[in-house]
């Protein structure tokens, strides 16, 4: 071979090397260079155990199962507090509710004669995009304070239509006390008997909200809202108010599941997900477009039958134990997301840091989050931030998990299941990648993991202020 002609080989080698290496970089931003747009789908009392994709042999979510297998499933995904208010508060602050004052020793979240609610000072994840020129909706139950002042609309979405807190509250005069109230079949349930009102921004447009049909009227407002807003990037959080007690279904959806009432509510929820990835479809923003899925806190074990399943998790809504604070947590995004099963530790407070920096908006300086930027975890595939979680129940630390370790301090019950309030001493210690279930625990063996845990809560709790309590006055 002439030696020119083996130079010239060698230089085609080296261009499809080069060619090679461009296509394996990865960009952080969306296909077509522009920030993203966020879609956050937040269920209430979901349980971990209750998504087809997370095991569940009945219940039929071939939409969320289907966003889990082209995008991300992360099977140890947390929330910031394992009621309502507080995990409510932490997803859209980035913050332990601690901090905010969403968390308190008196009430574990706030009612309908609540006098207060999110503090104004606090910076949300909308107030945070509309820095960087997101348009941003509030879709479905709010649960962050009820009077003017602390609805979305003073919290930095655009819009908002949804009810102000649980559906379940604001129950009428004349019924039976509220646990006998549940004994009941449920076509005895019905939605005129919670006076809770429905609002398009801080105006009620009906009440009581009518409850039948509220799955669906919230996914076509999202659906809407993408329309409308198609040419700016949005941020959507669409928090159903279901599957959280008293459960309601369309009449196109019930007696449709094979897991009775609960099963048709979830089947609901996802036929409103399919609506919102088709969409994204036929407008053209699937690829510009990161959705997410999960859901406040785990299941709420004492309405059985209508209560979810934490699958192989120990107890549920309430508690610190696995099943109260660990949920499904499924993100998608076609040519943006990398698709694969994800085992690391992320939690709904890492969407704050997250979304801010895949948006280009600087994150605050002037306060302490607990928010970890999960992007290069999203876009690449590569190691999760988050190595350890701190459990609060109320404004006490019940348990930290560092790595594969998660030690319990205290352990207590909810709703009269699962004991009364048990201080251990050792703590109780679980490897939860061998033992998920919470069953076998190793204290004994492993002093070296207690210090460690020990030492990440001390320098916790040497940073940290508390929040005024936010939850403690009621009119
Ligand atoms: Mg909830």
């Amino acid at each position: 071979m002439k030696k020119t002609t083996l130079i010239h080989l060698m230089l085609f080698a080296l261009l499809l090397i080069g060619c090679n290496a461009e296509e394996k970089k990865t960009d952080t931003t969306t296909p077509d260079n522009r920030t993203p747009n966020f879609i956050v789908i937040f269920a209430d009392d979901l349980g971990y155990g209750d998504l087809g994709a997370y095991g569940h042999p009945t219940i039929k979510t071939p939409h969320l199962d289907r966003m889990a297998q082209e995008g991300q499933k992360w099977t140890n995904f947390y929330v910031g507090a394992s009621v309502c208010t507080p995990s409510r508060a932490a997803l859209l602050t980035g913050r332990l509710p601690v901090r905010s004052g969403m968390a308190s020793n008196t009430h574990r979240v706030l009612f309908p004669d609540s006098k207060n609610g999110l503090p104004a000072s606090e910076i949300t994840l909308a107030e945070q995009l509309k820095k960087v020129g997101y348009r941003t909706a509030a879709i479905g139950k709010w649960h962050l304070g009820h009077k003017e002042q602390y609805l979305p609309t003073n919290h930095g979405f655009d819009y908002y239509f949804g009810i102000p807190y649980s559906n379940d509250m604001d129950m009428v005069d004349g019924l039976l006390p509220y646990w006998d109230y549940w004994q009941q079949p449920n076509d005895s349930i019905k939605t005129e008997h919670f006076n809770v009102p429905l609002l398009r921004n801080t105006e009620i447009i009906e009440r009581p909200a009518d409850q039948n049909n509220i799955t669906t009227r919230y996914s076509d407002e999202a659906v809407s809202y993408i329309k409308e807003n198609k040419e700016a990037p949005f941020f959507i959080y669409l928090a159903h108010n279901l599957p959280h007690i008293p459960l309601f279904a369309s009449n196109k959806f019930k007696g449709t599941s094979e897991r009775g009432l609960y099963g048709d509510v979830l089947q609901e929820i996802d036929d409103g997900v399919g609506k919102i990835i088709k969409t994204l479809k036929d407008e053209g923003l699937a690829e510009n477009t990161i959705v997410v899925f999960t859901s406040d806190n785990g299941p709420w074990l004492p309405f059985k039958l209508n209560g979810g399943s934490a699958g192989l998790l120990k107890a549920g809504k309430g508690t610190t134990w696995e099943g109260g604070m660990r949920e499904p947590g499924i993100f998608w995004g076609p040519g943006t997301i990398a698709p694969g099963l994800v085992t690391e530790m992320g939690s709904t407070m890492d969407l704050f840091a997250t979304f801010s920096s895949m948006a280009g908006a600087p994150l605050p300086e002037d306060r302490i989050l607990d928010s970890h930027d999960l992007s290069t975890v999203l876009l690449q595939g590569k190691e999760s931030p988050r190595k350890s979680l701190i459990y609060y129940r109320g404004t006490e630390i019940y348990a930290v998990r560092h790595r594969d370790f998660k030690a319990h301090f205290f352990t207590q019950g909810a709703y009269g299941e699962f004991g009364e309030r048990l201080a251990h001493d050792p703590p109780l210690l679980y490897n939860l990648s061998h033992d998920p279930g919470e069953q076998f625990d190793i204290a004994q063996k492993h002093p070296e993991i207690l210090k460690k845990v020990d030492s990440i809560k001390a320098l916790h709790q040497s940073k940290l202020k508390p929040g005024k309590d936010q939850l403690a006055d009621r009119e």
